[in-house]
């Protein structure tokens, strides 16, 4: 650990520490960031804080560092110097002894040779639990906490919505108003993601390929947006993909900001909507509640203005930071292949920046930043915190949420790929057995976790997921390898076993055969929550509730031009047929299927109803054959719990 760490951990000044550590010659000049090696370290304890030096050395453990050689390696856990070189050449890791290596790396050699490690600045001298959470992660490049620097950065938006509800085109009206004409050729023309400049200031829109992408980045512990501007159409009202968004971004803790789009419309209703929305647990400022609600219209470029100011409002006084004077890290938003160009990605900056000529390290993969485009489609050396650029130069396409790291030069980068290749296939995801939960409304759980840090950084976690829907219910939790104790306890519970850290024995695993349970196994704590969030979504149910507005009989079947078109004449029998509404088509008391109006028409003019007992003609388009007798029902979809 360096010098500052170690002064807050003892509770005493830098200086005071520097004094006593040159004064006793413990270690010459040290600077800020000069490392303090674990026997300096105890010894300086000794002087300052004796007692709690006393507790450590009755401590046996083996103890290592963020980096360190691999002879000092091998020096630490007491094994040949040879033996340690070749597990690592076995695991991909060429090095020699005066060579460093990360944590990360010794403990998975010392795993290897079944020495159990700990990182040194972990447990050892500070017990708090973000030490055991930055471990967990075990982010490559963690900078100490009192040592990150931040600035100001522009807010990061995404838009998601039902579809049809209008993101494709709010996204585009907002670039076309606010981005300069793209060049020519230039590769972002092709892709969704951009940053505009409105009063001077920066906002970054992120188009997430699909909602499943979201909860990818988050997966990954990458929580890219500040805000998510949910679009909801005036016409149609909050639809099940509406609903979706809003237990995600209770679920994620993101903001909403809510647009209902479409009110160039006659028959746009906002105050229904907002109704509609309510609901849910999105309540309208202007009733008390904290969800801003404009009203817009994205074709019209009818108060985008609004939207706008309402997200720089909501980012300022957010004060949103990013960190900088750290190695550059973005994540990867969509990535394809180009003929041409290679592996085109279309990236997010998160921390520092990326430069041109930058070695990166994304996953498994290595490769070189050979070009970097903005929003605009200009060739830029470099781009900064919350921007969104398109990359080439990495070898291969990834996945959504993978995240770029840049390194200091090629070995380092390789260095860290290849230990994420060891990682990974020591990552076993034995999802094995079926889910059996008890109760709809309750998922019980068995916590499992390699040392109490993670059990309690784990439990941490879980417990501020809101369980308003959907109960989280603790049946046991310990440290130690899934046993087959376990394995039976959660099979007659119904529990899941969340193995943080830790696997599943052997006699575990045998016990499993005959007793069937599911078990999520990861070292990254996101990848636990995002299991549990997913079960939770999972198990909210909505039903969609039909109220039939008007029915009418089918008379005559005409042929139609367009095969997926179905052409057909009818008279009103009861309320009224809306060009607007879906149709729902009955035969006798079968549904054959629900339809979207194209044109209904009346006397060969387009008309939007039709009342009863008149005769109408209308097109119609979906799944369903349409017979003449058939009962059409004009419906209205609303969802409810
Ligand atoms: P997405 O599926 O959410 O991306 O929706 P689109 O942006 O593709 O829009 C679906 C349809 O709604 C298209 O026909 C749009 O032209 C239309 N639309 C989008 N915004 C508006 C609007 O403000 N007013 C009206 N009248 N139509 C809109």
């Amino acid at each position: 650990m360096n010098i500052s760490t170690l002064a807050k951990i003892l509770g005493v000044s830098i200086n005071d520490l520097r004094e006593t550590g040159t004064k006793k010659s413990i270690f010459g000049f040290a600077g800020r960031n000069t490392r303090i090696p674990y026997n300096s370290a105890l010894e300086i304890t000794k002087i300052l804080r004796p007692e709690k030096a006393a507790k450590l050395q009755n401590d046996d453990k083996i103890y290592l560092p963020a980096t360190l050689t691999v002879g000092e390696f091998a020096e630490a856990i007491s094994r040949p110097a040879g033996i340690i070189v070749k597990t690592l050449l076995l695991n991909g890791v060429m090095a020699t002894l005066n060579e460093k290596i990360d944590y990360d790396t010794a403990s998975l050699i010392a795993e290897e040779l079944r020495i159990e490690v700990f990182p040194e600045n972990g447990e050892l001298f500070d017990n708090t639990k973000q030490d055991n959470m930055q471990m967990v992660k075990s982010v490559e490049y963690d900078t100490p906490e009192d040592e990150k620097v931040f600035v100001t950065r522009p807010p990061i938006v995404t838009i998601m919505g039902h579809v049809d509800h209008g993101k494709t085109t709010l996204l585009d009206t907002i670039r076309k108003t606010n981005v300069v004409a793209t060049e020519a050729g230039a590769i972002t023309q092709h892709i969704s993601s951009y940053q505009i400049t409105y009063k001077d200031q920066k906002i970054t829109f992120v188009d997430t390929p699909g909602h499943e992408a979201f909860t990818a980045m988050r997966a990954r512990g990458t929580q890219i947006a500040d805000f998510i501007i949910l679009l909801v159409s005036a016409v149609e009202g909050a639809k099940p993909q509406t609903v979706e968004v809003i237990e995600r971004a209770k679920l994620s803790k993101t903001p909403v900001i809510v647009a209902i789009n479409k009110i160039d419309l006659p028959e746009s209703d906002v105050e229904r909507v907002k109704q509609d929305i309510a609901k849910f647990g999105l309540v309208p400022e202007e009733w008390g509640g904290d969800v801003p609600f404009i009203p817009i219209s994205a074709r019209n470029n009818l108060n985008i203005d609004k939207l706008l100011d309402t997200i720089l409002l909501h980012a300022e006084v957010a004060t949103l930071k990013g960190q900088v004077e750290c190695p550059g890290q973005a994540v990867i938003i969509e990535s394809n292949l180009d003929r041409q160009m290679g592996v085109i990605a279309s990236i997010l900056v998160t921390k520092d920046k990326l430069e041109v000529g930058n070695f990166i390290r994304c996953g498994e993969y290595v490769g070189k930043i050979r070009k970097l485009e903005d929003s605009n489609g200009k060739s830029i050396s470099q781009a900064l915190v919350s921007e969104p650029v398109v990359l080439v130069g990495l070898p291969e396409v990834v996945e959504v949420g993978e995240v770029i790291i840049v390194y200091p030069n090629q070995k380092e980068a390789q260095l860290a790929a290849s230990l994420e290749v060891a990682k990974r296939v020591n990552k076993r995801g034995n999802t094995a057995g079926k889910h059996n939960q008890t109760d709809d409304n309750q998922i019980n759980l068995v916590l499992k976790a390699d040392v109490s840090g993670s059990l309690e950084a784990l439990k941490e976690s879980i417990i501020k997921i809101p369980q308003d829907k959907v109960k989280l219910v603790i049946k046991q939790e310990s440290v130690g390898e899934v046993s087959e104790g376990d394995v039976e306890f959660a099979h007659t519970t119904g529990s899941t076993i969340l193995a943080f850290h830790t696997k599943v024995s052997q006699k575990g695993t045998q016990m499993m055969k005959n007793n069937p349970v599911n078990v999520v196994q990861s070292d990254i704590i996101y990848e636990i929550l995002q299991w549990i969030e997913e079960s939770i979504l999972k198990q909210i149910k909505y039903e969609v509730k039909i109220t039939v507005l008007g029915k009418a009989e089918v008379l005559a079947v005409f042929k139609s031009e367009k095969a997926s078109v179905q052409v057909f004449g009818g008279e009103v029998k009861e309320g009224k047929i809306f060009s607007n509404k879906n149709l729902r088509v009955m035969r006798g008391e079968e549904e054959i299927g629900i339809l979207e109006v194209q044109e209904l028409q009346r006397n060969k003019s387009k008309v939007s109803e039709a009342n009863i007992s008149q005769q109408f003609g209308m097109s119609v388009t979906g799944k369903g054959k349409i017979q003449v007798g058939d009962i059409i029902e004009s419906i209205d979809e609303t969802v409810v719990k």
